[in-house]
């Protein structure tokens, strides 16, 4: 934590957000119902949601097999799979924020499901679902979507996480993340939403200024154990968040989200918790967190906030959406 330097002078980059709402139907987006794409298929008249193979995937059947053999001390495997990505809904200009729960907690159905789907097939070990949002991330199509890999590998930081959930379970007898949500219970400070089964808070371990996490309370290590009811407590934490995440700064809110899940490899995991991990990478409306010498060089990551005060803007955001506010009182 370096807290103290957060209001050093900067002469750097600046983002801009222009306030202008996108249309509901956008005729060259590859996203909206009824639209042709670069691969020929034409999207579904969907009303919901929709999922297809991704046109452009990173893994796909039609990786080459062998990537040759590796030189000197290397060593390479084939990495494949299946890439799908889901949109949130038929309207273009909405955000995960805009949803209702409901149709968030349906969100999270077509989530479980494809978990299942994929994960029951043959060399997957991994379902990773993912959503960029903003162009400051790369996302230059603002429909509201995600993208599943799923793999025959498992990625690194779930690896990561699911060799220390382990050791601690070992250590313990106890499972961390359960440990983990009790500490923030007990603190208490930088929980953002709280509900019977579901919790949303910024860790007192957060990287990004506004780095936060949403958990159901008991450990699930997917989205497939958890009940209709667990479910609708979690679309509802979610939505919590992600609405004051807009609220913040009144305009959609940049981030990279990955839901945290089991590895699909059939391997013990019974320390793994599931959750989902926002990490935004703005600091200020229009100033990025850029990772440099501390973070690439080093390795270690420099928090030029303090997660105590992050928390409190967040938690003292309206729970209703801002553009439903200016609807109403316009
Ligand atoms: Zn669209
Ligand atoms: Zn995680």
């Amino acid at each position: 934590m370096a807290a103290h330097r957060q209001n050093r002078p900067w002469s750097g980059d600046t983002i801009e957000h222009d306030g202008a709402t996108s249309p509901e139907y956008v005729e060259d987006c590859y996203l909206c119902p009824r639209n042709l794409r670069v691969s020929g298929h034409r999207n579904d008249n969907y009303t919901s949601t929709f999922v297809f193979d991704n046109d452009h995937p990173c893994v796909g059947p039609l990786a080459s097999d062998e990537p040759g053999p590796a030189p000197s001390i290397y060593r390479s495997r084939p990495a494949n799979g299946i890439a799908r990505v889901v949109c949130y809904s038929p309207n273009h200009s909405l955000t995960l924020a805009e949803l209702n729960v409901g149709e968030i907690a349906h969100l999270l159905g077509v989530w479980r499901n494809e978990f299942m789907d994929l994960a029951s097939r043959d060399g997957i070990d991994h379902v990773l679902i993912f959503e960029n949002k903003g162009e400051v991330v790369g996302v230059s199509n603002p429909h509201p979507h995600c993208q599943i890999y799923a793999t025959n590998f498992v990625f690194k930081t779930i690896e990561n996480e699911a060799g220390t959930s382990m050791r601690y379970m070992n250590e313990t007898g106890r499972i961390l993340f359960q440990d983990i949500i009790q500490a923030e219970q007990l603190d208490g400070r930088r929980i953002i939403y709280e509900n019977g089964t579901s919790i949303a808070f910024l860790p007192y371990f957060a990287r990004y200024a506004y780095e936060c996490y949403v958990a159901p309370k008991a450990a699930h290590q997917s989205l497939t154990t958890m009940s209709n009811s667990e479910l609708l407590d979690f679309a509802e934490a979610l939505k919590a968040l992600v609405v004051r995440y807009d609220n913040l700064w009144r305009m959609p809110f940049p981030y990279v989200m990955a839901l945290h899940q089991a590895p699909t490899d059939g391997r013990d995991y019974r320390g793994f918790h599931f959750h989902i991990e926002f990490h935004p990478p703005l600091r200020k409306p229009n100033l990025l967190k850029y990772l440099a010498g501390p973070e690439i060089g080093g390795g270690n990551f420099l928090s030029d906030t303090s997660p105590e005060e992050k928390a409190e803007e967040l938690k003292s955001q309206s729970s209703i959406h801002y553009k439903m506010t200016t609807n109403t009182s316009s």
